[in-house]
C-alpha cells in the first residue's frame, strides 16, 4: 500500500493506516486478508450491506444496456424511481444528483427559488442549526457554519442565520423580512447522534406556516432507512416542504436527490436546475434495487429490532465501563455514543479490535451498522467493545477527553 509521504491523493483525509479489497455483507476484507466488522457502513451509506446480491444484479444487467445518457431525453427509470419516492413521501417531484452536498444545493436553491417565484426576491435567508452539517461546497459550508470548516475559503456565503439547535425561541427571533426557510437535519449525524423532541419540529412547521417559510429537512444522513423508517422526517410528526437524500440511496453507488412539493417547486422551470450526470441509468438502477428490498414487508421491523438490541447492549457496556462510555444515544441504527476518552481514542481501541465505527462531534462515536446487521453480528460487535473497553481502562496515557 502506498505510505502516506508517497501518496497522490490530496492530504485532507486524516486516512487510517488500513485498506480494503472486498466486502461481504458486514464484513470488510482488508488487503492484508484481515475480516473487520463494519459499523460504519461508508458513513451510512451501504444499508445493505457490501455486494448486496440484489444491488449486484442489478448493476450488472444495467452495466450491460446503458451507462449513461443526457437529460436532454426522457429517463423511464428515472421516471419510475421518482415516482416511488413521491409515493413513499410527501413529495410531488424528485430531482436526482450525485452527492449529498450537491442535494443540499438543490435544497438552497428551491426554497431561495420559491419565494422570488413569489415575487419576492428578498427573501433568500434560511435559518439553520449549530451542531449542522450540510456539506463541503461553498453554500452547503455556509449553513453548516462551523468555523472550522470555513477558515481559509473567503468569505462565507451570505444568506444563513444559525441558531442554537432546540431552541424555538431563538428561531422566532431570527426570523425576519428576508427569512426563506429553516433547514434542518431530522437528527443531526455529524454533529454528534442529536436529536429534538417531536414537539420542537411540530413547533418549526408552524413557524413556518405562520410566516410563509419552508421546511427543509436535511435527510442526507438519515433517510433511506438508517432510523428506523424510509425517512426520519416520519418520526418527527412532521412533514417539511423539501428534502435531500443522498448516502443510503445507492446503497454505495453515488446518488443524490432533492424532492419537493409542487407548491415549494412552483418556481422551478427548464433552465432553473440541472445537472450533466444526475439520474444516471447506472444510479437509478442502484437505488431502485435499494428501494425494492427496503420496501419489502418487515424490513423496517427488522431495523427497528436490531437498534434495539444495539441501543440495549450499549447502554449495559455504558453502565460496565463508566471511565470510558457516558451515553447512547439515536434512532434506528442511527446510533452515537457519547465517550468519556476521546472518541479518536476509542475508535482506535475499536480498529485494533476488528471493528469500524465513526466519530462524530461531541466526542461521540457512531455506530453505523448495515440495516442488514444480525444479531450474531451485533454480539460480536459488543465483544470487540468489551475487549476495548478493557484495553483503554487499563491504559493509564487514555484519559478523559479534555483533561
Ligand atoms: N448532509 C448531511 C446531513 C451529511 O451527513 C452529509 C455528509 O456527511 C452531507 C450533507 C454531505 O454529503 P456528501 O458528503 O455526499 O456531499
Amino acid at each position: 500500500m502506498t505510505d502516506s509521504a508517497t501518496s497522490h491523493l490530496l492530504p485532507v483525509f486524516a486516512r487510517a493506516d488500513l485498506g480494503f479489497e472486498r466486502g461481504e455483507g458486514c464484513w470488510l476484507i482488508s488487503t492484508k486478508g484481515e475480516r473487520y466488522l463494519d459499523f460504519t457502513s461508508g458513513v451510512a451509506v451501504n444499508a445493505l450491506g457490501h455486494a448486496h446480491p440484489r444491488l449486484v444484479k442489478a448493476l450488472q444487467e444495467q452495466a450491460t444496456k446503458l451507462w449513461h445518457m443526457s437529460n436532454l431525453f426522457k429517463s423511464p427509470d428515472g421516471e419510475k424511481l421518482a415516482a416511488r419516492l413521491c409515493e413513499q413521501s410527501f413529495a410531488d417531484f424528485v430531482f436526482f444528483c450525485n452527492s449529498g452536498a450537491e442535494a443540499m444545493e438543490g435544497v438552497i436553491k428551491i426554497v431561495r427559488h420559491y419565494h422570488f417565484s413569489k415575487g419576492h426576491p428578498e427573501r433568500y435567508r434560511i435559518i439553520t442549526f449549530e451542531g449542522a452539517f450540510h456539506g463541503r461546497t461553498l453554500a452547503t459550508l455556509a449553513a453548516t457554519g462551523a468555523a472550522k470548516y470555513l477558515e481559509g475559503f473567503g468569505p462565507p456565503m451570505d444568506g444563513f442565520d444559525q441558531v442554537p439547535h432546540g431552541d424555538i425561541e431563538a428561531v422566532k427571533r431570527a426570523i425576519g423580512p428576508e427569512t426563506a426557510g429553516i433547514l434542518i437535519e431530522p437528527v443531526q449525524g455529524e454533529g454528534g447522534v442529536r436529536s429534538a423532541p417531536p414537539a420542537f419540529f411540530k413547533a418549526l412547521r408552524q413557524l413556518c406556516d405562520d410566516h410563509g417559510l419552508l421546511l427543509a429537512f436535511d435527510e442526507v444522513q438519515t433517510g433511506m432507512g438508517r432510523t428506523g423508517d424510509l425517512f426520519a422526517y416520519k418520526r418527527t410528526g412532521v412533514t417539511p416542504d423539501v428534502m435531500s437524500l443522498a448516502k443510503a440511496l445507492g446503497g454505495g453507488f453515488p446518488i443524490g436527490a432533492f424532492l419537493a412539493t409542487a407548491e415549494a417547486a412552483s418556481g422551478m422551470t427548464p433552465g432553473s436546475h440541472g445537472s450533466t450526470f444526475g439520474g444516471n441509468p447506472l444510479a437509478v438502477a442502484a437505488a431502485s434495487a435499494v428501494l425494492d428490498v427496503m420496501l419489502e414487508p418487515g424490513f423496517f421491523d427488522y431495523v427497528q429490532k436490531m437498534s434495539l438490541l444495539l441501543k440495549q447492549k450499549l447502554a449495559s457496556a455504558v453502565d460496565r465501563y463508566p471511565s470510558i462510555l457516558a451515553e447512547v444515544r439515536g434512532e434506528g441504527l442511527l446510533i452515537g455514543v457519547k465517550a468519556v476518552v476521546p472518541s479518536g481514542d476509542l475508535v482506535n481501541a475499536l480498529r485494533e479490535q476488528k471493528l469500524l465505527t465513526v466519530g462524530a462531534g461531541d466526542n461521540v462515536v457512531r455506530f453505523l451498522a448495515p440495516l442488514i446487521v444480525s444479531e450474531a453480528e451485533i454480539e460480536q460487535a459488543m465483544a470487540c467493545l468489551e475487549r476495548a473497553c478493557t484495553a483503554l481502562s487499563s491504559d493509564p496515557s487514555k484519559k478523559a477527553a479534555g483533561q
